[in-house]
């Protein structure tokens, strides 16, 4: 036990050298950059005073994206999807699986769930004990179910899902950006000292280094840029490009997908002012209601499926009075435009009904 944890402690520390790698390879790159090659080499005020202002907007952009990155929490499936005592009670009773599967049916039906396990059976994760939000998965780095999961990315140190995909797309657009600046901003300079018209000495040796590195982050920045835009695009998790997500009626590949422009809202925002910013974009009108008149409680009314476009999202928050809930952007379900559901929604059951 006292072993398992001792490894534990030691992955979680040796799980930070690859973010620890890419921050001292960065460092070095401000340090060449500002210093060695605008500071000590450039001699023309205006020319170093431009680089060094474009520098440090690729570099603020840069640090601010990959800091939201690494330490945005994965957001998890709320309380609702949780057993609960009686039920997980009734389900570790029960020693036939077809009974135990029937008992996460019943439970899952007053939960927004129209994903499937390959068996045709409820996804349940059984280390978390919940019932799995659809797009969600069990990261066994992170011990914990994350959604709309993409894949654990040493990199960043962190599960890249649902709270932070935006982040993670603008950290690597900018990474680009840093990358394509600075070997545009050095090559003159990488050329005159590899010819020998600039004098020998460090800022030799970091210029033409930071040429070599910036090119090559920048073709590895490339592929895996193009990668995810298309997936986005596609409205597909790096998970569900491998395996096509299960539905009711079967697997389908673009089971999300709900048009290019409705994609890249459900990761960038509606506001596409703010697109280009590591902030929090994902909201929609009811749920910044919500927001300001926290209702006390809810109950669940039949609805056409339209309406429960709207509300859906608030089924995944905790909904506890007065608390702003922590899953409450999670929108995973415009794709039931695809598979219209019989439709449920969720009525604020407290005086502020009159406000909706
Ligand atoms: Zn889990
Ligand atoms: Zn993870």
């Amino acid at each position: 036990m006292a072993l398992s944890r001792g490894l534990r402690c030691c992955a979680r520390v040796f799980s930070w050298i690859p973010v620890l790698i890419i921050t001292s390879v960065v460092l070095w790159s401000y340090y060449a950059y500002v210093f060695e090659l605008c500071v000590f080499t450039i001699s023309n005020t205006l020319e170093k005073v431009a680089y060094l202002l474009v520098f440090h907007v690729c570099f603020v952009m840069f640090s601010w994206t990959y800091w939201k990155a690494i330490f945005t929490p994965p957001a998890t499936p709320c309380k609702k999807f949780q057993l609960s005592y009686s039920d997980k009670d009734r389900y570790e009773r029960e020693e036939r699986p077809d009974a135990q599967k029937q008992i996460l049916v019943d439970i899952a039906k007053s939960l927004p769930i129209f994903t499937r396990a390959t068996s045709g059976a409820i996804r349940f994760c059984d280390r978390c004990q919940v019932l799995k939000p659809d797009r969600s998965h069990h990261c066994s780095v992170c011990e914990t179910c994350v959604l709309k999961m993409d894949h654990h990315c040493p990199w960043v140190n962190n599960c890249v899902g649902f709270s932070n995909y935006k982040f993670f797309l603008l950290f690597l657009s900018y990474s680009m950006v840093y990358c394509v600046f600075i070997s545009a901003s050095v090559f003159r300079f990488f050329i005159n000292f590899w010819v020998g018209d600039l004098p020998n000495g460090p800022a030799k040796f970091h210029v033409l280094f930071l040429m070599f590195v910036a090119l090559m982050f920048l073709v590895s920045l490339m592929f895996l840029l193009g990668y995810h835009c298309w997936l986005v695009v596609q409205n597909r998790s790096t998970l569900e490009a491998f395996s096509a997500p299960v539905f009711t009626t079967g697997p389908d590949r673009n089971g999300f997908n709900v048009g290019i422009r409705r994609n890249l809202q459900q990761v960038f925002g509606d506001n596409k002012r703010l697109w280009f910013l590591p902030i929090c974009t994902r909201f929609y009108t009811p749920t910044l209601f919500l927001e300001r008149y926290p209702p006390v409680g809810f109950i669940l009314q039949p609805c056409s499926w339209r309406d429960t476009l709207l509300f859906l999202e608030v089924l995944y928050s905790n909904l506890v009075p007065g608390e702003i809930p922590s899953c409450r952007f999670y929108t995973p379900t415009l794709f039931l435009e695809r598979y219209p559901p019989v439709g449920f929604t969720l009525q604020p059951c407290s005086w502020r009904d009159t406000l909706l």
